[in-house]
């Protein structure tokens, strides 16, 4: 339901806890976040309100870092539970995913990942996600080659925000039918569903198009469609107050 990525030199978890926050009006049932920490990945999410994520990240705080990601969840498949939040991992916990929308052909997919010898930990149409993309960093794939060859692969509506343990400073997101906005830092950048997540540090925005993936660092954002043809850059300045 809300979703919020940040790449720079804040403490990535206020950053996007504070961007979540901004998007609770939109309504959800769980919420979770993910950072990427001396080359690995740490993750915590649960059922509930933003409150409940808060009280588990001041028992277990998360490791310093400056790049992650976190969502807040409207669940469609598979009930509001602590193991359903996103983000979903993939088995080797080296790339994690969030979502909004709804894989349409993800039985299928899971079907035949389970075939393949994954297993799944949760009932979620997101996490097959998260395995195509390791499957295809394991070949050797960049994250945002991933990216675009799984949206290749999916039917349905989706914004879809992935880390990878492996690239630290690097955020890579996706869309079809389903909204994503990049918010333009200075030696930092956003993804967020909406503007209002990251408006309180910067009004400057470009939009991602229709079948876009977009990849951030600190100090770049690429932009190309899921065919990976680079596409023209449309830069706004966001003028209402929020
Ligand atoms: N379909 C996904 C799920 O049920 C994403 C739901 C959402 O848009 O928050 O987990």
């Amino acid at each position: 339901c809300g979703i919020v990525g940040y790449t720079g030199s804040q403490q990535a978890t206020g950053v996007v806890l504070e961007g979540l926050r901004r998007l609770e009006y939109r309504g959800y049932d769980s919420a979770g976040i993910a950072v990427v920490a001396d080359g690995a990945l740490a993750s915590t999410k649960r059922a509930g309100k933003l409150a409940n994520l808060e009280k588990a990240l001041n028992e277990a705080p998360m490791p310093s870092s400056t790049t992650g990601l976190g969502h807040t969840r409207w669940a469609t498949h598979g009930p509001p539970t602590d193991r359903n939040a996103h983000p979903h991992l993939d088995a080797s916990g080296r790339v994690a995913v969030i979502h909004n929308g709804i894989i349409e052909n993800f039985a299928q997919l899971r079907s035949e990942l389970e075939a393949s010898g994954v297993s799944f930990a949760s009932d979620t149409d997101t996490e097959v996600v998260s395995h195509l993309l390791a499957s295809e960093t394991a070949g050797g794939a960049t994250l945002a080659d991933a990216m675009r060859a799984v949206c290749r692969r999916l039917n349905g509506a989706f914004t879809l925000v992935a880390v990878d343990a492996d690239t630290p400073d690097r955020v890579v997101a996706a869309r079809r039918n389903s909204p994503l906005v990049v918010g333009l830092g200075d030696g930092e950048n956003f993804l967020a569903s909406d503007v209002s997540a990251f408006i309180a540090h910067t009004r400057e925005a470009m939009e991602v198009g229709d079948g876009q993936v977009v990849e951030i660092t600190p100090d770049e954002v690429v932009l190309t469609g899921f065919d990976g043809a680079p596409v023209k850059e449309h830069r706004y300045h966001v003028d209402w107050d929020a």
